[in-house]
Parts: C-alpha cells; structure tokens; sequence
C-alpha cells in the first residue's frame, strides 16, 4: 500500500484521523474505486471526475482538480511492477463540523489517494438472493455520492445473503424493482436482449455499468434500460454483474436456480478487456 496525503506519499496506510474528526464520528467520507492491471486504467478519468462530485453532493469541498488525481494516481503507481494488478482509492473527508456540528465544515475536507496491490481474479461466478433490506431513496439518504455512509447498509444485505448460503444479495429499490447487488451493478439476458435496471437515484450508475452498456450497443446488441422485477430476473437466461473492481462476472445461481456462464456474458467481458487493453 502507498497513500498519498498532504502533498507526500507515505508507505502504508498512516492513521490521518482522530476521535473527534467529523469524518470518524458522522461519517462524512466519499470515495472512488478504479482499478490498474496489465499497464491499464480504464475510464480513470471518470473515477477521478466522480469522486470529486461525490464530495460536492456530500456537502464536502473538493480541493483537487480530477486531472490532478489523475496524475497522481500515474505517479503513484510508478511504484508498482507492471505484472501488479492495483486497486486505485481517492477520497475525501471532513475533519471538522459546521453549522450545529451535525453537516460538515466544508473548509475542512482532506484527500488522501490511497494504491494497493490487489489481484483481478479471474471470475468464477456468485450466487445472489433476494434481500430483505433496500437500496434508500434520494429522499433518505445522500445516494449521489459515493459515500462510506451508504455502505453498512449493503454490508448487511451481504452478510443476510451469506447467512442463507448465498454470496451477494440482489436489492431492490423502494418500489420493489432490482437495483443492484451489494457491490457491483446486475444485468441479465433474455432471448438475446440485455436488460439492466435504469438509474432512478438509488442505487449508483456505475462506470464500468455504463461503459459495457455502450461497448454491447456498438457491437450491435440492444440493452434495454428500464424497471426490472425479480420475477424478470428468475427467468433470465444469463445474469452477470459490472464492477471496477472485477468487470464484469457471472451470476452462477439465483435463488434455487443455477445458471451458466453465457454467450452474452463472454461477450460483454471480452468486450470490455478489448476496450481496457486499447490503451484505455
Ligand atoms: N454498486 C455498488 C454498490 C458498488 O459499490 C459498485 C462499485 N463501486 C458498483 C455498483 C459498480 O460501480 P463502478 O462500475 O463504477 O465501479
């Protein structure tokens, strides 16, 4: 691991924050997550764009211009063996409260970028059920940022899912339809036809979502973005999901059904490792 915070880069994870930082008491962190593998960093520009949005929706300032992030992450990684494969994490944080203590003081958010080896696996496939905890509304929680605070809920559904002897949990929004999983965007293939929730502000329009809707689009396949039911997804004949941080992976069992790795899916994969290795 390298972190790099204060204008330095340090060896390790340094402590940065005390007990009686805002960011540790209330919470206030937003992140990002990109990946680096075989000399590549797809859609980096994108990761270090949202994670400046991210702070701004938290009610954070964020103090260094997405060029500049992307910069340092180029600098930081000199620092690895290109046979590395590196997980790539900026963030921000509070260290003070504002106004009644309980938003953040925005004149106090810090960055730290934070670079650490881990493996892209190759992937085999997870199980998901349906979760009993839901995706909050726009309304409920700050969803537009990619923020700590929205995650122990995720945390929960996976843990549930685990306890049932599934991998992931499949979320669904307020109204019922799916949105996600707990880590990683879903999708599934009927008759040929790719289906994938449509962003309606509670679960995260994700990056690596969004580049392999575009790649399956150019290729000549429609991908459908609408409300999806569980119903439609237990009828699926291929599900897999979209993530930084593994691409795009199968979905091997829904519930009592098992499904195979598909056409579709290898597809969508080898699409976007094409895309990543074009000097992305
Ligand atoms: N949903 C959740 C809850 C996630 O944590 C992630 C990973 N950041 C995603 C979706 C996928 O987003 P992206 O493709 O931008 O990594």
């Amino acid at each position: 691991t390298v972190t790099f915070v204060d204008g330095v880069w340090h060896d390790g994870s340094p402590a940065l924050i005390g007990p009686q930082s805002h960011a540790f008491w209330l919470g206030s962190t937003v992140f990002d997550g990109a990946r680096w593998f075989e000399g590549v960093a797809p859609d980096l520009d994108r990761h270090c764009a949202r994670v400046n949005h991210s702070a701004t929706a938290l009610g954070l300032k964020p103090t260094v211009a997405a060029d500049e992030i992307a910069r340092l992450v180029g600098e930081g990684l000199q620092r690895f063996s290109g046979e590395t494969a590196v997980y790539i994490r900026p963030m921000y944080w509070a260290e003070n409260g504002g106004y009644m203590s309980v938003p953040a003081d925005p004149e106090s958010t810090r960055f730290a970028l934070c670079l650490y080896e881990t493996p892209m696996i190759a992937p085999a496939g997870f199980s998901v059920t349906v979760s009993p905890f839901r995706r909050p509304t726009p309304e409920t929680m700050p969803t537009l940022a990619k923020s700590g605070c929205l995650y122990p809920n995720n945390g929960r559904a996976i843990l549930e899912a685990r306890s049932r002897g599934f991998e992931n949990a499949l979320v669904l929004d307020m109204l019922g339809n799916v949105a996600e999983t707990g880590t990683s965007n879903i999708f599934f293939v009927k008759n040929g036809m790719v289906y994938t929730p449509v962003p309606n502000g509670c679960f995260l329009n994700g990056i690596t979502r969004q580049r392999v809707i575009g790649l399956l689009r150019a290729a000549g396949r429609e991908v459908v973005e609408k409300s999806l039911s569980v119903a439609e997804f237990l009828d699926a004949d291929e599900i897999f999901s979209t993530g930084n941080h593994s691409k795009v992976v199968p979905v091997n069992r829904i519930e009592g059904r098992e499904l195979q790795p598909g056409p579709v899916y290898r597809e969508a994969r080898e699409a976007y490792m094409a895309f990543a290795k074009g000097g992305a």
